[in-house]
């Protein structure tokens, strides 16, 4: 009996209850006589149903989701690694969880003074001199860094309107650009996926405001020509923006501030130790050089006669960009986990990230199509070109992938690379869970050239099957259909 299908609405039995309450000592009141029927919802339906139902439908549901804790989830680009369970219980200790944000600094100097620790801790791990830890995600990092680097140029009375990224930018580069009133300028990759100098050269006018990558760049490979590019943005009066996303490889071994960035933002989220995906909650701080310190948002925690203050008095501040303090449950998983590993364990978990890449690249070479055949850092870029000669595609490859149990690399990203599927496999795995997912490739890589029909129909396991993503995309359907309130013009949940 497959228990869990259907809505909780489909479950429900008129009168059944999850509860029983004794009698009401108080005489019972039509609720119309205590609040006016206008502000009363008309037709609002709740499940009726057993709380063992209840409990049995969103445990059967929990199940089928897709997770890190449950399969192998090489999702390039968004580091979907194994995060410790210490670090959720120690985020989730009472004398953490029960402090409220407006309690007066004094009671609170345990927090800041964590939160003051973290900032200093990512600036050694960067190589940057202050960090703000407020925004939520990595992309609100990066609006915030727009921010940064306008009051910076206003200051010095430029107003600059361009900002370059790479053609292999992620999504939220170009957005977070648009949203802080830029205009992007998009420049090509050189033929080994680097940022090619010489475009770099030509974009580079008095109009541009900054530079906006990612190293190891979003093919997964080391921008080797970075300090080169750090001059040559420098030298026109131009900021160099750190998208961190992908710092995992670079732990403990390099930093983004030795190489001339002026911004960088982090996604504790991807780096740090926390389960992400879903939309959140993430953590995206935002590190500075010295010369953007004052720009930085406030409250800014600082020392003041032995103790804590939030500092709220800053006049060339970008303003507040978080109500209160971030998420600061994430900021504690991020520090626990920094703490638990050390300098030594930093190191090791970018190494082995590296390695663990270059491995599978390695092994799946013969099969895939390799775009860039170098060493990369912690994830690599596959494309599905070869499979394209039997009708199958990259997406066919990812929901082959879902039927055997394991997550969809990112397919269809970076865009210059056709049909392409970006793999990481990040540090926390075994070599054994390493060769299945070999094998499973390789033996997905076969059915695409012999039995590519077969591999078309894909997923067949699970309870949703093949989706029209199109139709999908265009035809929004997301709610079970309730019944129309009959008053039209009501807004009813
Ligand atoms: C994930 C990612 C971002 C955006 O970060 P969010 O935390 O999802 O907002 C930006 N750049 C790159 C390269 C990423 O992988």
């Amino acid at each position: 009996m497959e228990k869990s299908s259907g809505l909780i609405f489909e479950k429900s039995s008129r009168g059944r209850k999850a509860f029983s309450l004794p009698e009401a000592a108080m005489p019972e009141t039509e609720i119309e006589s205590l609040i006016p029927g206008k502000y009363l919802r008309k037709n609002l339906r709740f499940p009726e149903i057993s709380e063992l139902d209840i409990v049995r439908h969103f445990t059967h549901l929990a199940s089928k989701n897709f997770n890190v804790d449950g399969n192998f989830y090489p999702l390039g680009s968004c580091t979907m690694k194994y995060n410790p369970k210490v670090n959720e219980d120690i985020a989730s200790m009472e004398k953490f969880r029960d402090i409220h944000p407006m309690f007066p600094e004094k009671y609170v100097q345990g927090i800041l003074s964590l939160l003051k620790e973290m900032e200093e801790m990512l600036c050694r791990i960067t190589a940057m001199d202050a960090f703000c830890l407020y925004p939520a995600a990595g992309a609100h990092g990066e609006f915030l860094g727009m921010l940064l680097i306008r009051a910076y140029h206003e200051r010095k009375g430029k107003i600059r309107k361009k900002i370059i990224v790479p053609d292999s930018s992620h999504g939220t580069n170009p957005s977070s650009v648009h949203m802080a009133g830029y205009e992007v300028v998009s420049i090509a990759s050189d033929k080994n996926g680097e940022v090619d100098l010489e475009a770099l050269e030509s974009a580079l006018d008095e109009e541009v405001a900054a530079f906006m990558m990612t190293n190891p760049n979003t093919l997964g490979l080391f921008e080797s020509k970075i300090l080169e590019i750090a001059e040559k943005v420098h030298s026109r009066g131009a900021l160099l923006y750190y998208d961190g996303a992908n710092l995992n490889p670079l732990l403990g071994i390099c930093r983004p501030g030795d190489m001339g960035f002026d911004v960088v933002h982090l996604n504790l989220h991807k780096t740090f130790s926390t389960p992400h995906g879903g939309g959140g909650p993430g953590s995206g701080p935002v590190g500075v050089k010295k010369h953007l310190v004052p720009f930085l948002p406030v409250p800014v925690i600082e020392e003041k006669d032995g103790g804590l203050i939030l500092n709220r008095q800053k006049p060339q501040s970008v303003g507040s960009i978080k109500s209160f303090f971030g998420n600061v449950g994430v900021i504690i998983k991020a520090y626990s986990y920094i703490k638990a590993l050390g300098d030594e364990g930093l190191k090791r978990t970018g190494k082995l990230s590296v390695l663990n890449a270059n491995y599978l690249k390695q092994k799946l070479k013969g099969s895939y199509h390799l775009p860039f055949d170098k060493t990369c850092m912690h994830e690599f870029v596959l494309s599905a070109k070869k499979q394209l000669d039997s009708g199958i595609h990259a997406v066919d490859i990812a929901k082959g992938l879902i039927d055997r149990g394991i997550h969809p690399p990112t397919v269809y990203f970076p865009m210059i690379v056709e049909e392409a599927i970006m793999i990481e496999p990040t540090e926390t795995e075994s070599k054994n869970t390493l060769d299945e997912f070999v094998n499973t490739m390789k033996e997905i890589a076969g059915l695409a050239a012999k039995t590519p029909e077969i591999l078309k129909k894909a997923p067949i396991k699970m309870s949703v099957k093949r989706l029209d993503e199109v139709q999908a995309a265009r035809v929004l359907d997301v709610c079970w259909n309730f019944e129309k309130p009959e008053d039209e013009g009501q807004e009813d949940g």
